[in-house]
């Protein structure tokens, strides 16, 4: 009898207890904690034992990488160009005895960017036939390049401004070309007098470094895990296609190259699909993260 009352005993607080447990193992938190358009976001899941954990939000994977501490991370973000409301993360937790999935309700808050108009050369704003096809092959070009991305980070720690110039507000800026084409800028501007050494940001490797029509010369780094950086507008290219390279080294000279007003580098963040704040990512605090 006494033997029949304990194993009741230890069904019914062990069931509770491993429950609370599994829950406790897998919380989800976003850092920042308040969401706005066109910004980076650390997703990180409490997932001690999970043999693996994958993502979806707002139609982008999301792919997480392991700390030692058994937390799951995924430096991923939201496009400028989201709409604004309610969005779903939805996340799968893989542990030896199954699956499990996890779902986050996101609000996603609207932000204030402004709108401005740019005079550039007419054939930026309406390129003739020749130029045209130009344009096309390296849309195809850039499909190709941004269709693979390192299955690990690649990157270490913080982010690191790309020149030592002062980074412009204008990333999200509607912008008027010549009276006549809208666009959202995509990037941050950087004032930098042509020849100024642009470094990189973090560690990756070189996917793209060459001439384009908009872009000029430009230099795209695979970070891994869907995270971009591009650098654009170049006077000098110093490394090449396939190179492996670290927080800090040199990539070229800024200038004046493509579609421009003037000297600058237009520095971006892509992930996946979606282009965010690059002057978020430099706040972002990942030192102890990767
Ligand atoms: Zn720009």
């Amino acid at each position: 009898m006494l033997r029949c009352c304990a194993a009741v005993f230890v069904f019914f607080f062990t069931i509770p207890f491993t429950f609370i447990a599994q829950l406790r193992a897998q919380t989800v938190s976003l850092t920042p904690a308040v969401v706005i358009a066109g910004a980076p976001e650390l997703v990180s899941v409490r997932a001690p034992g999970a043999a693996s954990v994958e993502g979806e939000w707002l139609g982008h994977k999301v792919e997480f990488f392991r700390r030692p501490s058994g937390t799951w991370d995924a430096l991923a973000g939201v496009d400028v160009e989201a709409p604004v409301g309610p969005s779903t993360l939805h996340i799968t937790v893989h542990g030896s005895a199954g699956s499990q999935e996890l779902t986050e309700n996101i609000e996603i808050h609207a932000a204030h960017y402004r709108t401005g108009a740019l005079t550039v050369a007419p054939k930026f704003v309406s390129p003739g036939p020749e130029e045209m096809q130009e344009i096309e092959a390296e849309v195809k070009l850039k499909q190709r390049v941004f269709a693979h991305s390192a299955s690990e980070p690649l990157w270490h720690g913080d982010f690191h401004a790309p020149v030592p110039a002062r980074a412009t507000d204008s990333f999200g800026t509607r912008r008027m070309f010549n009276g006549k084409l809208a666009s959202i800028h995509k990037g941050t501007d950087f004032h930098a007098a042509t020849g100024t050494l642009v470094r990189a940001s973090n560690s990756g490797v070189v996917v793209l470094a060459r001439k384009l029509y908009f872009e000029g010369n430009c230099i795209v780094i695979d970070h891994g895990l869907g995270l971009y950086t591009l650098s654009m507008h170049l006077s000098r290219i110093d490394v090449h296609e396939g190179e492996h390279v670290r927080t800090g080294q040199l990539l070229g000279l800024s200038g004046a190259t493509g579609r421009v007003t003037g000297p600058h580098l237009h520095w971006a963040v892509r992930w996946e699909d979606a282009y965010l704040d690059p002057v978020k990512l430099l706040k972002m605090n990942l030192a102890d993260v990767h």
